[in-house]
């Protein structure tokens, strides 16, 4: 049990979700309840509805929660035989599969799969709401504050039952819960937050990226700002790899399916990955992951104890299905690039190595200024068939990870059920400005895939070894950190990263010669510039440049042109006023080569 199931945030969220069942059957009694768990901040439940619902529902719906709450309704458990729970649920088909299946030990009541056979059916009453539930749950409907609980309607909040395209469609209400009125309010207001800040609206604002129906869903097109960005981090962390040995590898966008029956990845990913393309005789997937490409330049020469460890790096771009449901701007995409690094490495080099990459990460996510962070070691659930290899090899890589952590100083949490299906890993898990968290950069020990590429080499007693390999990537998915990166910046990157790094604003058109004299300077530094030459007034020109968060705007009139001066306004409005060329030039690159997240 992680700590939040354990928390009384938890109950808290978990009983409300009950309610809002309760008080939805009461709005729509032919109503079909599937079901409704505790989710990160909040919790929803799934409907099947005999109408569209309106907000006028939802508001009703909202307030009787509240008035149940206010009630003194106690949530009883009891334990019912399987015969008297389909009984009770006679009418509900939802719950009826779902008692089936605990019945037959195939899911958990939050319809998770997993579970031994149960002869038992645990139910939670409160006031006239009967449930399938394990709990836990609060004592009393008034343990919840109705003023800290709210609806939260996302639209559309479609869902299918089990998440199975080929079911039926429901309707899923989200909700929240808290213990204090004030935490709702900081809640409700981080999600106007996020809400302003989404990366989809951002992007579309900022002219970064753009999706086309004709090229397909779920397959962003970057146009040149986005391009620029996603190069200047790629170039970046290409420098800081060649910096500490990795080499750079490149492998196609394809390979041949026993390619990925080897290393396990078909079938084992088999429901994410695209149907085999057949070329000629034989059958070919769209690359689902880097690994066995990079296995395969290892293998192709026969390598010594003295070329380990081997460090070959790419920016690999794989293919996973996504339901078209799930897609969701650059967070989740069908076609992304990872930052991958596959390292081949011997048992005594293994614990240096893993430590090397993970200080990687850590610089990385330091320098953009994602410093609030927590490390999380996922290893393999042992209830569990996903995970291949044995369980020896399974504990000391876990072991290897968890030491390094150690000697990291890098506090951490091990979770079950977390692990890569050869290894165990290392997550590193981020909170952005919002406090929402995210999983990003990830370093992986892996026995498995030398051991089915039966990969070798030669030792200095002229033995043939096995080498184990380290997986990791510092972004993950570029698309996806980028996505995070837009909002968790609100489009205001640093200097660095900002696709135009200053724009020339002439004060009127007898200026533009003076701008574009300038422009030219800042460029032969390296700076990113444009040259406002519109015939927008100066204020309007100001207010695009604000817009689009470019960090530095230049000013220029008669004065400027005259002394060789340039009046800098930061996209914060801070005033700066004149200063020479030369003094600008100097300011910014050093700005943009410490990768400062300051403006001055
Ligand atoms: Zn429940
Ligand atoms: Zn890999």
């Amino acid at each position: 049990m992680s700590s939040y199931e354990a928390s009384k945030l938890y109950r808290i969220r978990h009983s409300a979700a009950h309610i809002m069942a309760q008080a939805m059957l009461e709005r729509f009694p032919e109503a079909k309840i599937a079901i409704g768990p505790p989710i990160e901040e909040g919790f929803y439940y799934d409907f099947d509805l005999p109408r569209p619902i309106t907000e006028e529902d939802l508001q009703w719906v909202e307030n009787r929660m509240k008035e149940i709450m206010r009630g003194d309704h106690p949530f009883v458990c009891r334990e019912a035989t399987p015969d008297e729970a389909r009984k009770l649920f006679k009418d509900q088909p939802y719950k009826l599969e779902l008692i089936n299946d605990l019945v037959n030990g195939r899911v958990d009541d939050n319809g998770n799969p997993i579970a031994e056979p149960a002869e038992r059916i645990t139910l939670y009453t409160q006031d006239s709401f009967t449930d399938l539930c394990r709990g836990p749950h609060v004592e009393n409907t008034h343990d919840i504050n109705p003023d800290a609980v709210s609806i939260t309607f996302k639209m559309p909040a479609g869902a299918y039952w089990r998440g199975d395209e080929n079911r039926e469609q429901l309707t899923r209400i989200y909700g929240t819960a808290w213990e204090t009125p004030e935490e709702l309010q900081d809640y409700l207001h981080r999600l106007e937050e996020a809400k302003r800040r989404d990366h989809r609206l951002v992007g579309e604002k900022l002219g970064l990226f753009t999706f086309s129906p004709l090229v397909g869903k779920g397959l962003p097109l970057w146009k040149p700002k986005g391009a620029l960005l996603r190069d200047t981090l790629e170039r970046w962390l290409r420098q800081v790899q060649l910096d500490n040995g990795y080499q750079p590898v490149v492998t196609p966008h394809i390979g041949n399916l026993n390619l990925y029956k080897t290393s396990g990845h078909y079938p084992y990913y088999k429901d994410s990955q695209y149907a085999p393309i057949q070329i000629d005789e034989e059958e070919f997937l769209l690359k689902p992951m880097n690994c066995p490409h990079h296995i395969m330049i290892y293998k192709s020469e026969l390598r010594s104890y003295r070329d380990l460890p081997i460090r070959y790096a790419e920016f690999g771009t794989v293919y996973r299905y996504e339901q078209s449901g799930e897609l969701h701007g650059l967070t989740r995409v069908r076609g992304f690039t990872v930052d991958d690094a596959h390292l081949f490495v011997t048992q005594e080099q293994l614990l240096k190595e893993f430590m090397d990459a993970v200080r990687i990460i850590q610089y990385v996510f330091n320098t953009l200024g994602l410093t609030d962070f927590r490390a999380r070691v996922g290893i393999r659930d042992p209830q569990s068939e996903k995970y291949v290899g044995n369980s020896e090899l399974w504990d000391k890589a876990a072991g290897i990870i968890i030491q390094a952590c150690r000697e990291l100083n890098l506090p951490h949490v091990v979770e079950e059920g977390e692990a890569a299906f050869y290894g165990p890993k290392l997550d590193f898990i981020i909170r952005d400005t919002l406090k929402r968290e995210w999983q990003l950069g990830t370093v992986q020990v892996d026995y498995t895939l030398p051991e089915r590429f039966e990969l070798e080499y030669v030792s200095e007693e002229n033995t043939r070894e096995r080498p184990v390999m380290i997986h990791r990537a510092p972004f993950g998915s570029m698309e996806r950190f980028i996505g995070i990166l837009i909002e968790h910046f609100n489009g205001a990157f640093p200097v660095w990263l900002s696709p135009v790094q200053a724009v020339m604003i002439p004060i009127t058109d007898r200026h533009i010669e003076y701008a574009e004299s300038v422009a030219a300077q800042l460029r032969a530094a390296g700076i990113r510039v444009e040259v406002d030459g519109s015939k927008a007034r100066m204020g309007a020109k100001i207010a695009t440049a604000r817009e689009q968060n470019i960090p530095y705007m230049l000013i220029v009139g008669d004065r400027d042109a005259a002394a060789g001066t340039v009046s800098v306004r930061l996209r914060t409005d801070e005033d700066l006023g004149a200063m020479p060329l030369a003094q600008f030039i100097e300011m910014a690159k050093g700005i943009i080569e410490s990768k400062s997240l300051a403006l001055n």
